[in-house]
C-alpha cells in the first residue's frame, strides 16, 4: 500500500530470482539492510521467536532459515535462543518438555539451527510477566516471561490464514504467540460453534480433529460440542463435510483482531527499539501452523520480508499474497484470501495497531 503519506520501509527478498544469491543467503541482507543490528548490543540475550509446528504439521519454517537468522545475530557478537510459548488445546506443545520434543522431531535442534531453544512461558505457562496496556479490552497483558526478560526480540513469522483473524503474521506471532494463557483464551472466546442436528451424519470428522476433545456424540446421531471446553479455533467447522457446524459470534470478528493487536502491542511497548520482524512468505497454507497437518498452500512461494515495523511488514505481505497467483489451481477472489471464518475484513487488526502508533500501513518496498 502507498498513499503517499509518511511510509515504512518494507525490505523484501523475493524467490526465483536465479542467479545472484539464493533466498537463503538474502536473509543476513535483509538483517543489515533492515537495521537489525541496531535493535542488539555485543552479548544481549535475543529470543528469535518462532513457530516449531505442530506435531504432523509440515508447513512451519524450516529450521534452515531459522539457522540463518541465528547467524546473523551471533555475528553481531550477541546469544541468541529459539523461543515459542505453550498452547492452549491437546497438541504436543501443551507444557515445556512436551514442546521441546516436538520441535527437536520437527527439526528445531542445536546442531541444525545453531541455538538452543527455551520455552516462553515456562514448564505449564505460568512464568508470565504482567505488562499495563489499558486498552479497550486489556488493563494487562501477561508476556511470556523469557521474551519479557530477553534483552532483544526478532520476531519470525510465517505468513498463513488464520480462522479467527483471518491474516497471521507478525502480530498473531506476537498477539498470540508471546502472550500468556489467559490471554490467548480471551482473544478466542468469541467463537461459538454449533451444530445442525438435521444435517449431521455423524462421521467422526470433527470429534478427530478437534484439538482440545469438545466434540462428542450424546446420543451417537449427531455431534455434541462442549462450548466450556472449546477454544473457538474453527477447525471443525472448515472439515465438516455436510456443512453441519456455524460458527456464532459472540460480537464482531474484528473484536478478536483488536485483542489481537492489543496483546501484540504489550510486547512491542516493552520492546520498544529491541525489537526486529522477519515475515516468511513460503508455503502460505490457509490455516497456521498449529494443526497436526498441513493444507497445500493459496500461492507460490513469494519471498521473504523484514522490517523494524510491523504493521508494514503484514500489511506488505498481504498485500504480496494477494498480488499472486492461485496455486494449484485454487478457485476464489485473491481480494478474499484472509478473509476470517466468521466474516468482516481481516484487516481489522492493522487498523487498530496503526490508531494505537504501534507502525504505519503506508510502506515502501524495497526489494534486496
Ligand atoms: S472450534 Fe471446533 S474444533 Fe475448535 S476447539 Fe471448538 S469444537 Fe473443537
Ligand atoms: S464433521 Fe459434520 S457431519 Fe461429521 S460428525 Fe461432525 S458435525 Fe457431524
Amino acid at each position: 500500500m502507498d498513499t503517499g503519506e509518511q511510509m515504512a520501509e518494507v525490505y523484501f527478498a523475493p524467490v526465483g530470482l536465479g542467479g545472484g544469491k539464493g533466498i537463503l543467503e538474502k536473509i543476513g541482507v535483509l538483517f543489515k539492510r533492515a537495521g537489525f543490528s541496531e535493535i542488539m548490543k555485543d552479548r544481549d540475550l535475543v529470543a528469535v521467536k518462532t513457530h516449531f509446528g505442530e506435531y504432523g504439521c509440515s508447513s512451519f519454517i524450516p529450521g534452515i532459515y531459522i539457522r540463518r537468522v541465528v547467524e546473523s545475530i551471533s555475528g553481531q557478537g550477541a546469544r541468541p535462543f529459539l523461543t515459542d510459548s505453550g498452547v492452549l488445546y491437546l497438541g504436543k506443545r501443551r507444557n515445556a518438555a512436551e514442546h521441546v520434543v516436538t520441535a527437536h522431531h520437527n527439526g528445531f535442534t542445536l546442531s541444525t539451527t545453531g541455538a538452543p531453544i527455551v520455552i516462553a512461558d515456562g514448564l505449564i505457562g505460568s512464568d508470565v510477566f504482567p505488562c499495563r496496556v489499558s486498552g479497550k479490552y486489556f488493563e494487562n497483558v501477561d508476556i511470556a516471561g523469557a521474551v519479557a526478560d530477553a534483552d532483544s526480540l526478532v520476531v519470525v513469522s510465517h505468513v498463513t490464514g488464520h480462522g479467527l483473524t483471518g491474516f497471521a503474521g507478525a502480530f498473531k506471532n506476537l498477539g498470540m504467540g508471546c502472550v500468556g494463557r489467559k490471554v490467548k483464551l480471551s482473544i478466542h472466546e468469541l467463537v461459538k460453534p454449533c451444530v445442525d442436528d438435521s444435517r449431521c451424519d455423524a462421521c467422526g470428522s470433527c470429534f478427530k480433529i478437534c484439538p482440545v476433545g469438545a466434540i462428542s456424540f450424546g446420543d451417537e446421531k449427531s455431534a455434541v460440542i462442549d462450548l466450556d471446553l472449546c477454544i473457538g479455533c474453527g477447525e471443525c467447522m472448515e472439515i465438516c463435510p455436510q456443512g453441519a457446524i456455524t460458527i456464532e459470534w459472540k460480537g464482531e470478528t474484528g473484536r478478536a483482531q483488536e485483542k489481537l493487536a492489543e496483546a501484540a502491542s504489550a510486547v512491542i511497548v516493552q520492546k520498544r527499539g529491541a525489537i526486529a520482524f522477519f515475515n516468511f512468505l513460503l508455503n502460505v497454507t490457509p490455516s497456521c501452523d498449529c494443526f497436526q497437518r498441513s493444507s497445500s498452500p493459496m500461492v507460490p512461494d513469494i519471498g521473504i520480508c523484514a522490517s523494524l515495523d510491523p504493521v508494514a511488514l503484514d500489511q506488505a505481505s498481504a498485500d504480496l499474497v494477494m498480488a499472486a497467483p492461485d496455486a494449484f489451481e485454487r478457485k476464489g477472489d485473491p481480494a478474499g484470501r484472509f478473509d476470517p471464518l466468521g466474516g468482516g475484513s481481516w484487516g481489522v487488526a492493522l487498523e487498530y495497531a496503526e490508531s494505537m502508533g504501534l507502525g504505519n500501513r503506508s510502506y515502501d518496498l524495497v526489494r534486496v
